[in-house]
């Protein structure tokens, strides 16, 4: 909370022009402070007779950083399965894990979790600290969130890696403000500086258009969450040994406000762009809706399935779980066919790690070229149609 001394404040205005959220006024002599504060401590720092300061923070910068030891993944489990990304992150923080030369730990969060410890552990773990407990059935933000701070107190991670799921979304930057500690979401890549340790968490910023890399040199743990399919699971290795640490969670943070009636999948939800081996991508160059018939016949003849770009998403030609980019999902599929998609940076962020890229466009200078492997230039709407009766006619005979 940042505090002013009445006493000492001389009402200069300096504060109030040195705010870069307005959240300072000088009223009848003195600086007054709104709720739009964020305690970034730039008031504090410029204010020539100390009259303002910030009391509460101190609780973030936490100077024993070397009592916080070891590398953390937050394993997702749900509706009965470990989440794709939790293995992923498994692969990326045994990196981490050994360039620190410390152990790598998975949290394993649910009810009726069957094999999934053994499985974190052939997957890369040291430990799996398990809590397995009915009242952990469906997820909560609070009972989530209260057992994973818990283990986290009581441990002292120096870095814990959650999935950008939405259950990561959801809890995870509720876990990082309950411990102080700051959150980098969204990384696409995580590595250890050599000076000191640090975690190097690199993200996309200003709409893509740089990368920026991101450390936390004064609070543990070092927090971050990855989009799914950015990070790559090292293989099942049946021989691994590691430890398996069941936990008891306390019962008071399994109390919720929340009430679980039924949990049903969507429809919408069961799009699962990330999984599919062949993606046929629609932009705006479909023209409408209509257009995403020839899409859908493409992928029906690959067995693949469809996405989009944001434009058509926006446009309601399709839905969000479609749409594959920045702000929304990223994908690495084997075959990734763009249709009347130019290539925006945004959206290539979502493909680029494709294994192999076509791109049809009728505008021989758009940048999806840039990314393709192969490129066709031409009318979707003429060689859609001559594409799938060659594939059908392949697969028919
Ligand atoms: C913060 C931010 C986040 C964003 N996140 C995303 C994201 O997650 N995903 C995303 O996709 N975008 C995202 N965008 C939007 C992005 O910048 C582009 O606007 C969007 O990707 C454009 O979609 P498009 O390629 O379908 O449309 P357009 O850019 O309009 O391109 C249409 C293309 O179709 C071609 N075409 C037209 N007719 C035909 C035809 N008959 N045959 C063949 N080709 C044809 C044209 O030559 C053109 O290249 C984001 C933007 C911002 C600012």
């Amino acid at each position: 909370m940042l505090i002013v001394d009445s006493e000492l404040c001389i009402g200069c205005g300096v504060c109030e022009d040195n705010c870069a959220f307005g959240a300072i006024e000088v009223v009848d002599g003195c600086a007054v402070v709104s709720d739009a504060c964020t305690l970034c401590g730039s008031c504090v720092d410029s204010c020539e007779v100390e009259a303002l300061k910030i009391e509460g923070g101190e609780k973030s910068v936490q100077v024993d950083l070397d009592s916080w030891k070891g590398v953390w993944v937050y394993c997702e489990f749900r509706a009965g399965a470990l989440a794709p990304v939790s293995l992923e992150l498994l692969g990326a923080g045994r990196k981490l894990a050994d360039a620190r030369g410390v152990p790598l730990s998975a949290v394993l969060i649910g009810a009726d979790t069957g094999e999934s410890a053994e499985k974190l552990i052939g997957h890369g773990a040291d430990t799996v600290y398990r809590i397995d407990n009915q009242a952990l059935t469906y997820f909560t933000d609070e009972s989530y969130g209260a057992v994973l701070t818990d283990l986290i107190k009581a441990h002292k991670p120096e870095i814990v890696l959650a999935g950008a799921t939405a259950i990561g979304r959801s809890f995870i930057p509720g876990v990082a403000n309950s411990l102080g500690a700051g959150l980098t979401a969204d990384c696409t890549q995580l590595d250890i500086r050599a000076d000191d340790g640090a975690l190097l968490q690199t993200r996309p910023a200003f709409g893509g258009n740089i990368m920026a890399t991101i450390v936390c040199p004064s609070s543990r743990p070092q927090m971050s969450t990855v989009r799914p399919k950015v990070m790559q699971a090292l293989d099942f290795d049946e021989a691994r040994q590691g430890e398996i640490v069941d936990v008891a969670p306390d019962p008071a943070s399994l109390q919720t406000k929340v009430r679980v009636l039924e949990s049903v999948i969507s429809e919408q939800d069961n799009v699962n762009i990330q999984e599919s081996d062949i993606l046929v991508a629609g932009g705006r160059g479909l023209d409408s809706e209509k257009g995403f018939k020839l899409i859908r016949e493409l992928a029906a003849s690959m067995d693949g399935a469809v996405a989009a770009s944001r434009a058509v998403v926006d446009a309601g030609w399709i839905g969000y779980p479609h749409q594959v980019g920045q702000t929304g999902k990223t994908v690495a599929p084997k075959l990734y066919i763009a249709c009347g998609i130019s290539g925006a940076i945004q959206h290539v962020a979502g493909m680029q790690s494709s294994e192999t890229i076509v791109a049809i466009n009728r505008d021989e200078d758009a940048p999806i070229f840039d990314v393709a492997d192969f490129g066709i230039v031409g009318d979707m709407f003429e060689i859609l149609p001559l594409l799938i009766s060659k594939i059908e006619g392949k697969r028919g005979s």
